[in-house]
């Protein structure tokens, strides 16, 4: 048989399999308007007004080259996170740094570390590199960080954390990771990936963004996909050493992320009303879904983020299709871990009953089906 060039790729990136979420779109690629999309963890509320206009703005220029690095918009996440701005890094979005990390740090015979049941992105960046994927449990749907402790070694690199995880919506505390952190070799950098900080009210959260000032193997990571509620536009940020800076800023891109997301992403960072309402509203939906999935007897993990991880007894990809088929699109969880569960995002007031609505609806048989299994099995 002739080589193909796809025969060139190395095993290790040959071997992964991508695990792409629903979209309901229609097989021409339309997305009709009145589907309930409660599958990416997006803003409901769209992005903030003044971040359109900024937005607008900037199009209106965009035959031009936009400044590298976005010096406006650092200078400002720097003032805000008081860093010195080389202390800052922009991303297309946070998921062009997780792989970028990979990149700078990772070569066959190394290893990358991060837990099962978290953020699929985690894993293929590791494998991706040709690196040595560890991956250990979670506990009690939280990440295991004496766990992750014990795994790392001297071929350790690198070592990616979600605080909050997706997808099941947990954090652990600010003393935690400082006791996880003095366990970490120097030579290993940890990625935090904060993306659903804002959402997080907890006093016992976070000082990440402190340590990064101390210790020189810390990148955090953020994201304006989130509360924000610019996915579309890909931009999120770093908060790193400068010295470790300096190397990604040689391996990504040059131009990586626009002026029109750098120009919007500045102007929704002053729209506090925007963000607070986000948060606000994402706060009673929490507590709606919970209460609706209460009701209706199925059981869900308590989240600090802007979605819930409901766990069915079942194999959930059948339920998923049946909710799609009615309109509403959530994400299963059987590629990132956990085959009987799916994770719902916090919607509107009226998506997130359209959600139950359509739940209470679709689920009887499935449950049914689920019960008489279990009484065959006995
Ligand atoms: C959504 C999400 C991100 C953000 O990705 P972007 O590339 O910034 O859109 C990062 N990490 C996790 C765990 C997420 O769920």
């Amino acid at each position: 048989m002739t080589r193909q060039i796809s025969d060139s790729v190395p095993a290790y990136i040959r071997e992964i399999r991508l695990a792409l979420p629903p979209t309901g779109a229609a097989p021409d690629g339309t997305i009709a308007p009145e589907l309930t999309q409660l599958g990416a963890n997006e803003n409901p509320h769209g992005p903030s007004p003044l971040a359109v206009e900024a937005a607008r703005q900037a199009l209106a220029i965009s035959n031009r080259y936009a400044e590298d690095n976005g010096p406006q918009l650092r200078r400002e996440l720097a003032r805000r996170h008081n860093l010195p701005i080389d202390q800052i890094i922009l991303g297309a979005g946070a998921t062009e740094l997780i792989y970028l990390a990979a990149r700078l740090l990772l070569r066959p015979g190394d290893a990358g570390v991060t837990s099962h049941g978290s953020f699929p992105l985690y894993y293929i960046a590791i494998r991706s590199t040709g690196a040595r994927l560890i991956e250990t449990p979670l506990r009690d749907y939280r990440f295991d960080l004496d766990a992750i402790a014990q795994t790392l070694s001297a071929e350790t690199k690198l070592v990616f954390l979600a605080n909050p995880n997706n997808p099941t919506g947990t954090m652990f505390a600010a003393d935690e990771f400082d006791a996880f952190l003095a366990r970490v070799p120097d030579h290993a950098l940890i990625v935090l990936d904060e993306a659903y900080c804002d959402y997080v009210e907890r006093p016992d959260y976070s000082r990440a963004i402190d340590i990064v000032k101390l210790r020189g193997n810390l990148l955090v990571l953020r994201t304006f996909s989130k509360v924000y509620g610019l996915a579309g536009l890909r931009i999120g940020y770093g908060l790193g050493p400068a010295a470790m800076l300096n190397e990604l800023n040689k391996i990504r891109g040059p131009f990586n992320t626009s002026g029109v997301a750098q120009a919007a992403a500045l102007a929704a960072l002053d729209d506090r009303e925007h963000v607070r309402h986000s948060i606000d509203t994402n706060n009673a939906g929490l507590a709606q879904i919970a209460g609706g999935l209460k009701e209706l007897g199925i059981r869900f993990v308590p989240s600090v983020a802007n979605f819930i991880l409901a766990e069915f007894g079942y194999d959930t990809d059948p339920l998923s299709e049946e909710l799609a088929k009615r309109g509403v699109i959530v994400r299963p969880m059987r590629a990132l871990g956990f085959p009987q569960a799916i994770r719902v995002s916090v919607g509107t007031r009226a998506e997130n009953d359209k959600f139950l609505t359509v739940l209470a609806d679709v689920q009887a048989p499935f449950a049914r089906r689920k019960t008489k299994t279990q009484t065959t099995k006995r």
